[in-house]
């Protein structure tokens, strides 16, 4: 017997036409207006900004979980990436949402990370907190697309549309307006629309499987345990067992991960078909004022995500195996940002510029996020170069 319900798109979940709430309007706004294009609709050019942006290529260098002295085969943050931005895309499409938009924003949804990982953000966190300040992944994100990046000659930034810069902020976290004054332009009293919504959990999603499957390569995650204390999982693996039970220990598990990732695109692709026909919801400025945001699993399923992601905590981040493989980093961050606070004078021209306006801390945490794993080690050994006393 086929396990129909895990391996096939669940029925039910396309929105009946006239439900598809599109992403319209002036979500397809420029801060600088440009002349329409002749083939590509405004969120296809977006996407295509966001490809051949700088920020975009240095995720390949950038720590997903593993650092690059595990495997080159495990997630770099590219490569979860295009996971998350495949997973949005089939999910918005079974929604009948814009697909452009939200890949587009699967795309740039971790532009804005840190070297090393979470390791690494939370290091640049510390850091600015000592000078009353908060470094956020998604504010960074939105600085790189509406500032750092210089590939135009008519603006600065990609000019992204509207609806892409409010989905960049507001994906994962929602922005009280009294805090984030300068966010006024993105909606933050209201909802962002369904892709925007469907983004983050697409990065739950892909990153609970992803990191399933390295971390039960890498030797650290076990299968008993898997199947002990992850439900999720351990359903998976019996249903893949018994459609298959002669198969390989690893076949079974590829297959129990393949599973897991049905099931929970599955569910939350019907749940929110539901919740999209039970509200009543057929415009954008009814997902906006929705009072929660539309896009959920179901309560079951929203249990075994959380068990899931509460079981990589224990077992695979917070293990001593990935702790000792970013020991480093917190070190590397902290001397780097103390050096260059010290003495901005030593940052390359276009950040010491922005000292004047932005204050040293914040630019140099602006520099320090946009590295590379790799550049930033570069820069720290070079550093240690000038600590050596001299005629050391
Ligand atoms: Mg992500």
């Amino acid at each position: 017997m086929t396990n129909s319900d895990q391996s096939n798109p669940p029925e039910g979940a396309r929105l009946p036409a006239g439900c598809a709430v599109p992403a319209i309007g002036p979500l397809t706004e420029r801060e600088h207006a440009e002349p329409a294009h002749p083939y590509r609709s405004p969120f296809q050019r977006d996407r295509a900004r966001v490809i051949h942006s700088r920020a975009f290529r240095r995720l390949a260098g950038k720590t997903q979980v593993f650092t690059h002295r595990y495997s080159d085969h495990f997630r770099s943050r590219l490569t979860h990436t295009m996971e998350v931005a495949q997973i949005a895309r089939a999910m918005a499409n079974a929604l009948g949402l814009n697909e452009d938009l939200a890949e587009t924003l699967a795309l740039a949804h971790d532009v804005g990370h840190p070297p090393f990982g979470h390791a690494g953000e939370r290091a640049l966190d510390d850091a600015l907190r000592e000078f009353g300040m908060h470094f956020d992944h998604n504010l960074h994100a939105l600085r790189i697309v509406e500032s750092f990046e210089i590939r135009y000659a008519a603006f600065p930034g990609l000019n992204l549309t509207l609806g892409v810069r409010e989905g960049i902020v507001k994906h994962s976290h929602d922005y009280s307006a009294a805090e984030h004054p300068e966010l006024r332009a993105y909606f933050l009293d209201l909802r962002p629309p369904l892709e925007a919504q469907l983004i983050d959990l697409a990065d739950e999603i892909a990153y609970l499987t992803a990191d399933t499957e390295d971390g039960f390569e890498a030797g650290i995650l076990k299968l008993s345990e898997l199947r002990r204390r992850v439900e999720l999982f351990a359903r998976a693996f019996e249903s893949a067992r018994s459609q298959y039970p002669g198969a390989a220990e690893k076949l079974l598990f590829n297959e129990a991960v393949r599973r897991m990732l049905n099931t929970l695109a599955g569910d939350l692709i019907r749940e929110t078909a539901r919740r999209v026909a039970d509200g009543g919801i057929e415009t954008l400025e009814q997902v906006r004022r929705f009072p929660e945001r539309i896009v959920q699993f179901t309560p079951e399923m929203e249990r075994q995500r959380r068990e899931t992601k509460q079981y990589l905590y224990d077992a695979l981040y917070n293990s001593k195996d990935l702790q000792r493989a970013l020991h480093d980093s917190t070190a590397i961050v902290r001397d780097l940002f103390t050096c260059w606070v010290t003495e901005p004078a030593l940052l390359p021209a276009a950040y010491r510029s922005q000292v004047g306006v932005e204050g040293a801390p914040r630019v140099v945490a602006d520099y320090i996020a946009g590295m590379t794993d790799n550049y930033i080690q570069q820069q720290h050994r070079q550093w240690l170069k000038t600590q050596r006393p001299s005629g050391a």
